[in-house]
């Protein structure tokens, strides 16, 4: 049975950007990477959006950037500067297409299209069973999600971000694309957190998204119906659809880091790098790709990398409040916008604040409910 250095399961936006890292840095250039997927080629099958702030990694790569955000509800409603930071979008077809170019000229990373069963941990190995094979490796990084083992737990609440988004193209000029529509929560609630996105990327095509922060997925005719209605009722009505995207993100501050090992470390949404309490994974997983290299020169215990924060005990509150009382997200993201300072917001968000800056943040949305959450969670 051959033995890798590293296997990779999961060629998707976590293992492909460390492979691409590991393509890119001489020390991993001895060590022996395999990358395994069950498709290699997904096309473009979804659009990543992040705000960030100035020029980052895959600024050459973007499909559009926005100066600007909307956020609506019946309580507060503004545009928004945004500067220093923007918002970005990648479609994911650009984003593989460029790392795959960087990491098939490596003659040290290999690449497998199987299926991936099992895998387990020896001493000082770990197997991996696919649906072709048995491999082996020193280390291995998991990607590959298992919404079990979250899912079956009762400790710690899941939601889902779930959405269905239709990229629309009308004939005439409609959209105002400098703005992204953040958080549009002007929508009938129906007992939800409910809101529409809006990414314009020219003044004729947009998408729009009908999202959901809730327990529970919705008939896929619900999420169009609502999309329909929020063109109507801004007299967009020419308009062809040409292309659609759905997807389902797990909000939960499950304890992901407590399923890595010395020999196996979980990344990606698998690993928890997935915000909680907003669903936002690409900018994090950016951020702790380049941290795990740093990390792999250096230390052999994979079950040390992953670390819990400050903010993992904010998101737990938040999401102990979403959950209960999931009519009230409109209300408690329109006090954080209205009171808070966004910039302030998406540095809380991309957990870069200080105390004091979280301060500002908490004291932002009302307190009953987290302090409800707090004493409950305490005793
Ligand atoms: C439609 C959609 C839109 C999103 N938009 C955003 C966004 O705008 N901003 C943001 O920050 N986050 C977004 N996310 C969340 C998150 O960024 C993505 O889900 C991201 O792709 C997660 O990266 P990952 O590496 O954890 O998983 P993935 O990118 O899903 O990669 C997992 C890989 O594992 C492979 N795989 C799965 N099972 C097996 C198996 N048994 N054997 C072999 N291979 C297997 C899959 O083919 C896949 O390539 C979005 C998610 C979805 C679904």
């Amino acid at each position: 049975m051959t033995k890798y250095d590293y296997i990779i399961l999961g060629a998707g936006a976590s293992g492909l950007m460390l492979a691409y890292r590991m393509a890119q840095d001489s020390f991993f250039d001895d060590k022996s990477i395999l990358i395994i997927d069950r498709v290699r080629d997904k096309g473009n099958d979804r659009t990543w959006c992040y705000w960030e702030n100035g020029e980052g990694e895959w600024d050459h790569i973007l499909t559009k950037t926005w100066p600007k955000i909307f956020f609506g509800s019946e309580k507060y409603s503004d545009t928004i500067e945004i500067a220093p930071y923007s918002y970005k979008m990648i479609s994911s077809e650009n984003f593989y297409d460029a790392l795959w170019k960087v990491i098939s000229k490596k003659s040290n990373i290999t690449f497998i299209e199987s299926a991936v069963k099992s895998f387990n941990e020896h001493k000082d190995s770990v197997e991996v069973i696919t649906d072709k094979e048995h491999l082996t490796c020193g280390k291995l990084f998991n990607s590959i999600a298992k919404p079990d083992l979250y899912i079956k737990q009762k400790k710690y609440p899941v939601l889902q971000q779930h959405f269905l988004g239709w990229f629309v193209k009308t004939k005439e000029e409609v959209f105002d694309d400098s703005i992204a529509t953040f958080m549009d929560f002007t929508i009938a609630q129906k007992g939800n957190t409910r809101f529409m996105y809006v990414l314009p990327m020219d003044k004729k095509t947009a998408l729009f998204e009908y999202t959901l922060f809730s327990q529970d997925l919705l008939e896929r005719s619900e999420y169009e119906d609502a999309i329909k209605q929020y063109l109507s009722e801004r007299n967009i009505s020419d308009y062809e659809i040409i292309e659609k995207e759905m997807g389902s993100i797990p909000m939960t501050s499950f304890k992901f880091f407590k399923l890595d090992s010395k020999h196996i470390l979980n990344i990606g949404t698998a690993g928890g790098w997935t915000k909680a309490s907003t669903g936002y994974t690409f900018r994090n997983t950016t951020k702790k790709t380049e941290k795990l290299l740093s990390f792999l020169k250096q230390e052999q215990d994979l079950s040390k990398f992953n670390r819990m924060t400050k903010f993992w005990y904010y998101d737990l509150l938040f999401l102990d409040v979403l959950y209960k009382y999931n009519k009230e997200g409109a209300n408690l993201f329109a006090s954080m916008f209205r009171k808070g300072n966004t910039n302030t917001i998406f540095k809380f968000l991309d957990e870069e604040s200080s105390v004091i800056e979280d301060l500002k943040i908490i004291t932002s949305v009302p307190s009953k409910r987290f302090i409800q959450s707090l004493l409950k969670r305490v005793f």
